[in-house]
């Protein structure tokens, strides 16, 4: 069994930002990061891919080429967690040892969890943003579709950022409409939840693009199954079930803490980790930290919401190692940049209870209104911040709230 001081379990947006910001701060720390895939992911890219704006390259780099070379980089996945023993174990069977533990793996994309779905995506006109093989199918299908019906579907609470299903619709709506087609197309928006979105000050902005679109909205349906040769979906609404004829159908999936989480003595109300919302450290073991997709704090999640919780895990955790109080709080800051139309932003940002935590001052960007400010930060400033200043812990980009 090998031993670290600080072992991170996950390899994406929030495991290598925290990995670089606790390097920052205590240079000699010993870090391994248990993570097995060959690539890493900007997934907020994904979006622009399935509206045409990126080339799916743009979103993918190798797992190497970003993990830092002052951490040990365990090429596997983790498979379970002994808290009691500090010690996680691997797929091989294999066990390490920690001092502090991060757990930072993200969240599970259930598939499965839509009766028939798998059978059929990146056929038959079913695709899904949320998949980085896919949002190039979505903007071919966008690019093909001149009449008919479309579908854009939202699973239940939580998923990772939870405005990205409308803007997979707007973006499309906006292409149809630059092509003249948009009024032969019907397009529904199938939500499982009761609002368009959870943030009231950003609904306006958006209704007006509903309307201008002419998107019905069909709340509180939640997808539940695909046959992709016969081009239906069923849906269950509050009267019974239903079955709609598309034409194509953009999925948002189920989304749950993964399994081996869920199973564990870390895992919270939901399967998911359970740390303190302010601290982020675990309401029961001391040693660890969650943060990113995987714990239950209920802020937006988003990589934006990572770009805060790093360095606040980061500073506590070190604290901790010196016995010292946790000197950050997170505030729950996350955002979701709504893409309206092609060259528009509704720039959501908010924290904890639906706190407006806007970025920039009203008269530079009013993130309630739709701005091209916005589509700049997010088409061209987003993507850099995150490579350069996000995952190489370089946080005078990136504020981290109260600290020290
Ligand atoms: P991830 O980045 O998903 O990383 C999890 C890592 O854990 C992965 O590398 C995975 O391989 C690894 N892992 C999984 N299981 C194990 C295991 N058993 N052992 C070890 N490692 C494991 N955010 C924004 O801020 N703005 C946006 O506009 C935005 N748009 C989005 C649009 C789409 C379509 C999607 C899908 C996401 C979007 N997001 C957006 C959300 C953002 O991508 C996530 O919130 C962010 O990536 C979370 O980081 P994370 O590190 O928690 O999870």
């Amino acid at each position: 069994t090998s031993e670290f001081e600080v072992v991170i379990v996950g390899g994406g947006a929030a495991g290598i930002a925290t990995a670089a910001s606790l390097h920052k701060r205590e240079p000699s720390l010993r870090i391994a990061i248990i993570e097995p895939s060959d690539k890493h992911y900007y997934q907020p890219g994904w979006t622009m891919v399935g509206g045409g704006v990126f080339e799916a390259t743009q979103t993918e780099r190798d797992m190497a080429s970003v993990m830092p070379d002052y951490v040990s980089w365990i090429r596997q996945a983790a498979t379970a967690f002994e808290p009691d023993n500090n010690t996680v174990v691997l797929a091989d069977g294999s066990r390490i040892k920690y001092i502090f533990l991060v757990v930072a793996a993200g969240l599970k994309l259930d598939w499965d969890g839509v009766e028939g779905l798998s059978d059929t995506l990146g056929r038959n006109g079913v695709t899904s943003n949320y998949r980085y093989d896919l949002a190039p199918y979505t903007w071919e299908l966008v690019q093909g579709l001149r009449s008919g019906r479309a579908l854009f579907t939202q699973p239940p609470m939580p998923i990772k950022c939870a405005g990205a299903p409308q803007k997979a619709m707007y973006l499309s709506c906006s292409e149809w409409d630059r092509r003249g087609v948009l009024s032969d197309i019907d397009v529904h928006f199938h939500n499982a939840g009761g609002v368009l979105f959870g943030v009231a000050d950003y609904v306006p902005a958006l209704m007006e693009y509903v309307g201008r679109y002419g998107i019905s909205l069909d709340l509180n349906e939640r997808l539940t199954a695909v046959d992709g040769s016969a081009k239906t979906a069923n849906f269950e609404t509050a009267d019974g079930s239903k079955t709609v004829d598309f034409d194509m159908l953009h999925v948002c999936p189920p989304q749950t803490a993964p399994d081996f989480i869920k199973s564990s003595p870390l895992a919270g109300e939901g399967g998911w980790i359970d740390v303190d919302q302010h601290t982020l450290r675990h309401k029961q073991f001391d040693n660890v930290f969650g943060l990113g997709d995987c714990t239950n704090t209920p802020n937006a999640k988003t990589a934006a919401a990572v770009r805060k919780q790093a360095p606040i895990v980061a500073t506590n955790l070190i604290a901790a190692i010196l016995d010292k109080p946790m000197p950050s709080e997170y505030d729950g800051y996350g955002s979701c940049p709504l893409t309206v139309e092609r060259g528009k932003i509704v720039l959501a940002e908010f924290g904890y209870g639906g706190k407006l935590l806007p970025s920039f001052p009203d008269w530079a960007l009013d993130g309630t209104k739709p701005t091209r400010r916005a589509w700049v930060l997010k088409a061209d400033i987003l993507p850099k911040l995150y490579w350069e200043g996000m995952l190489k812990g370089r946080e005078w980009l990136v504020k981290p709230g109260k600290l020290e």
